[in-house]
């Protein structure tokens, strides 16, 4: 801390040290974190809007910590990102979801799988066995391509020439389905939407907030209505992030949106409850 300044610079360099200092530590114990199996995965259900039943679920990773207890993605993932440990620990989040979705085969009334989404973070993209590794784990999962979908957010995916989109593109042909996460929070151009191997958009929470009222916030309206017929147009399918309460699901559903995730429908949680909502679903 500094010795002149007066207190306000001192406790604020104390608060950014003791933050630094819960960094570092977290940072150190992630590789064990790892070894020990104190990562654990929650699901949260994706709806689809027209007739209101799960089609899949999202995988959410969580750390049990020995001290702090369940730490939020938010809290660590940024530091597996810094210190390449998110490869490792992206690889086993992808294993263990598609051992899971593989252990629910509940394939959907109309054929379609029951789908698990899988976050991939910018180091993850940029590692040259994304793909080899991604077809291992599906293979010894039994897991079909096609039961699987990466989100990609936009930011990471903004300026990203044809090489680097590569491995994405060699994922979308094998069949996996690519989503472009937080879609609506870059500055990514829209014609580019065209160039990327993606099928699904995942509008950001910040869009759906408009639709809590009633009636919805116009200028939102307009905006989800101009998203919706834009990746209709170029096939792509919406998912809308963030769904709170049945005004915003019916505002979403009216406005063409394909798919929904949000606390209305459930929060993430254990893998076994995810199967009594697609067996509740499915009986009425
Ligand atoms: P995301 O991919 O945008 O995931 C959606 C986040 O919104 C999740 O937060 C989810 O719990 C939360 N959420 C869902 N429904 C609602 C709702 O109705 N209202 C509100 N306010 N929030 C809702 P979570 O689980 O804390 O995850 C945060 C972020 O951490 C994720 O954002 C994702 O970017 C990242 N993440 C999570 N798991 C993984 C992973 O396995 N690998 C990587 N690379 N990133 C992950
Ligand atoms: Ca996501
Ligand atoms: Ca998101
Ligand atoms: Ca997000």
């Amino acid at each position: 801390a500094k010795a002149a300044g007066g207190n306000r610079y001192e406790l604020a360099d104390a608060d950014s040290d003791a933050r630094a200092i819960a960094r570092h530590g977290l940072t150190n114990r992630l590789p064990a974190a790892l070894d020990n199996g104190e990562f654990f995965i929650e699901y949260q259900p994706l709806v689809r809007l027209e007739d209101g039943t799960v089609r899949g679920a999202e995988a959410l990773v969580r750390w049990l910590h020995p001290v702090h207890g369940v730490l939020g993605p938010d809290r660590f993932i940024p530091l597996a990102e810094s210190t390449g440990l998110i490869v490792p620990l992206g690889r086993w989040v992808l294993a263990e979801a598609a051992r899971q979705a593989r252990s629910w085969h509940t394939d959907g009334p109309d054929g379609t799988p029951f789908r698990v989404n899988v976050n991939l973070s910018p180091s993850q993209l940029r590692y040259p066995g994304l793909v080899a590794d991604t077809v291992a784990v599906l293979q010894d999962a039994g897991l079909d391509p096609s039961a699987l979908c990466l989100e990609v957010t936009e930011n990471a995916l903004i300026g990203a020439d044809e090489e680097e989109l590569r491995p994405l593109r060699q994922l979308a042909d094998l069949g996996v389905d690519i989503a472009l996460d937080d879609f609506g929070t870059g500055y990514s151009n829209l014609s580019y939407l065209r160039r990327l191997p993606v099928s699904t958009l995942k509008l950001d929470r910040s869009f759906t907030r408009g639709m809590q009222c009633a009636p919805a916030d116009p200028v939102d309206v307009k905006i989800v209505e101009g998203i919706v017929s834009l990746a209709h147009t170029l096939d792509l399918s919406v998912t809308v992030e963030g769904v709170e309460t049945g005004t915003q699901a019916d505002h979403l559903r009216l406005l063409g949106c394909d798919t929904a995730q949000g606390w209305y429908y459930a929060r993430p949680g254990p893998p076994d409850r995810l199967h009594t909502l697609s067996l509740a679903d499915a009986a009425s």
